[in-house]
C-alpha cells in the first residue's frame, strides 16, 4: 500500500513538473499569422482599417474602381451595423472584408472570453449585412497575445498584420506616405491604411498617387486571401 502511494506521488509530481516547464506561450498547432506573403508575381495588398465610414469609404471605393484594383477592409462590427450599405458596396465591388472586432478595444485588456465575444459580434454583423463570412482577423493595433492566438485558431481565422505602415491615421503628410510606400514596397507586401479616422488624414490624396505609380511599376493589387493563396 505504501509503495502504491509512493508511486502515485511520483506520478503526480511528474505531471505537475511537466506542465510547469511548458512555455507560457506554447506553439498552437494550426495558428496562422501573416505580415506579408512572399511571391514572385509582384502581388501586393492594400488594407483599410476601422471602417466602414459613410464618407471616406465610398471615396476610397471610387478610387479603387477607377483603377480596377481590389483591396481588403478590416471592418469594425459596430460600424458595419451603422453603415451597412457601405459594407455591401465593398463586397459588391469585389473587395474582401476582414474581422476587426466589434468595438475596437485594446486587446491586451481582454480575457479570451471577452475577445471571443468581440470577434463573434463583428462576424455576425458582417454576415448579416453582406452574407459573407470573414476568414481574416486583424487585431486592433496589431496586438497579438495568447488570447488572439487561441481564438483565431479555434475559429480558423488567419491573423493579418502588415509589412508597410503608412501611419495615415496620424495625419502623416501625403508626400511622406508616398515616399515611404514607394521606397519600401516589395512583392507580397501588405500595406496598412485606414478608411475611418477621427482627425483629418491624407489617405485619399496618397492613394491617388500610390496606385498609378505601383501599377506602372508592374504591381498587381489583390485581396489578402488571394495573396495568401499565391504565397510561395
Ligand atoms: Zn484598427
Amino acid at each position: 500500500m505504501r509503495i502504491k502511494i509512493w508511486i502515485l506521488s511520483i506520478l503526480m509530481l511528474s505531471v505537475i513538473l511537466f506542465y510547469s516547464v511548458l512555455p507560457a506561450s506554447a506553439e498552437i498547432s494550426g495558428y496562422r499569422v501573416y505580415g506579408s506573403c512572399k511571391n514572385d508575381k509582384k502581388l501586393i495588398a492594400l488594407t483599410f482599417d476601422d471602417g466602414p465610414h459613410p464618407k471616406n469609404t465610398p471615396v476610397i471605393l471610387d478610387i479603387l474602381a477607377h483603377y480596377g484594383v481590389k483591396a481588403t477592409f478590416f471592418e469594425v462590427g459596430s460600424n458595419v451595423e451603422h453603415y451597412p450599405e457601405v459594407s455591401r458596396r465593398v463586397i459588391a465591388e469585389g473587395h474582401e472584408i476582414g474581422n476587426h472586432t466589434y468595438t475596437h478595444p485594446h486587446v491586451k485588456n481582454l480575457s479570451l472570453a471577452e475577445l471571443e465575444k468581440e470577434v463573434s459580434k463583428c462576424e455576425t454583423a458582417i454576415k448579416k449585412v453582406t452574407g459573407t463570412s470573414p476568414v481574416l482577423f486583424r487585431p486592433p493595433e496589431g496586438v497579438i497575445d495568447d488570447a488572439v492566438k487561441v481564438m483565431s485558431t479555434d475559429r480558423e481565422y488567419s491573423v493579418i498584420i502588415w509589412s508597410v505602415d503608412t501611419r495615415d491615421w496620424a495625419g502623416t503628410p501625403t508626400s511622406v506616405i508616398v515616399k515611404n510606400v514607394m521606397k519600401n514596397v516589395k512583392s507580397g507586401d501588405i500595406i496598412l491604411m485606414h478608411d475611418y479616422v477621427t482627425k483629418s488624414c491624407n489617405t485619399v490624396a496618397a492613394l491617388k498617387i500610390i496606385i498609378p505609380r505601383l501599377l506602372d511599376e508592374g504591381y498587381t493589387f489583390v485581396t489578402v486571401s488571394r495573396l495568401i493563396e499565391e504565397k510561395k
